[in-house]
């Protein structure tokens, strides 16, 4: 690991200034530390943010505002999570193992970075770890990489559970610049879809600080998250599924769908959901909704089982919100 300083402010505007200086923004360091410990992330200096006063879920215009050090496991044990949003309670425990939700926090959650095993071996081509490289996975394993929104130059996944039930329930980020300004930022436009660029994967300026993170009061009473992965525990998502439905005399009012395992980023597809929405449940129906989803898959040859698998997960699950 290369040397590099530490500091621990204890206000904020301490924090700003170290981060205008270059520093990087560390809380539970669960991804990043090992990310130094491989010299595939070298920062010079940490600004250690756990003891800024950021760990606090509160209830703001019937939803909620959690604060970015809340510690998943905090977070997923909240009562108001667990009986407002039990998507996001279920996505945070189907995420990593105890001892890593006790330490990894809201924010850090959502911006951790691939779990790609080529980003993380430095004697491979990575084009996310060294822009212009090449990307060692196109052409190698993939049978953790991305279906939909890649590109030629990067086929990585996001792999945050949180951040796919976030997606479902409309989340938005709130962020403070270096200088202090707050600004607000709906979840989808925090990611950045690869493209020739997949070094950049958010919308983040250097030195912006997510401070907290906003949920609308609660819209959809059937909620589901269903995780497929290769073991039972401590694994990333081959697939997962994030559903946030609402029924009216027997028809799907309103649906929210959003998926882990498929893309770049927590993938949402509106068409799939207008699709669903004022219709009569069924298997045709849901079919119907997979083979959407998919149209513009184009999985690499270690992926491609995740189309029947995803047609399979979706059916299930819809099954299951709308009975
Ligand atoms: Fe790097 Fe992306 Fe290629 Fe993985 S898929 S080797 S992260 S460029």
């Amino acid at each position: 690991m290369k040397p590099f300083d530490y500091v621990r402010p204890g206000e904020r505007s301490s924090a700003h200034e170290a981060a205008r200086d270059g520093g990087r923004y560390v809380a539970g360091g669960t991804n990043l530390i090992d990310l130094m410990k491989l010299e595939v992330m070298t920062p010079d200096t940490l600004v250690d943010i756990s003891r800024l006063d950021l760990d606090g879920i509160e209830t703001v215009d019937g939803g909620l505002r959690i604060g970015a050090t809340l510690t998943n496991s905090d977070l997923a044990a909240d009562p108001r999570v667990r009986r407002d949003y039990p998507v996001l309670a279920r996505a945070l425990l189907a995420g990593a193992s105890g001892q890593l939700r006790n330490k990894a926090t809201t924010g850090g959650n959502l911006l951790q970075r691939t779990r790609c095993p080529y980003f993380y071996d430095t004697d491979t081509n990575c084009n996310k770890r060294t822009p212009g490289s090449g990307c060692a996975a196109i052409g190698g394993e993939t049978r953790n990489h991305a279906v939909l929104g890649a590109s030629e130059h990067c086929i990585a996944l996001h792999p945050s559970d949180m951040a796919v039930a976030l997606r479902a329930l409309d989340a938005t980020v709130e962020v403070e610049g270096p200088d202090g300004a707050p600004r607000e930022i709906a979840l989808p436009d925090l990611y950045r879809l690869p493209g020739a660029t997949p070094h950049i994967e958010t919308s983040l300026a250097p030195g912006d600080l997510i401070t907290a993170v906003r949920l609308p009061a609660p819209s959809g009473d059937r909620q589901v998250y269903r995780k497929v992965r290769d073991r039972a525990s401590y694994a990333f998502a081959l697939l997962s599924v994030g559903a946030v439905l609402r029924m009216e005399n027997g028809r799907i009012a309103q649906a929210a769908l959003a998926f882990g395992g498929l893309a770049p980023q927590p993938w949402r597809d509106r068409e799939v959901e207008a699709l669903l929405t004022a219709e009569t449940p069924s298997d045709a129906l849901f079919e119907k909704a997979g083979e959407v989803l998919l149209a513009k898959a184009d999985p690499p040859p270690g992926a491609a089982f995740k189309l029947p698998l995803t047609k399979r997960v979706l059916k299930a699950v819809l099954t299951e919100a709308t009975q």
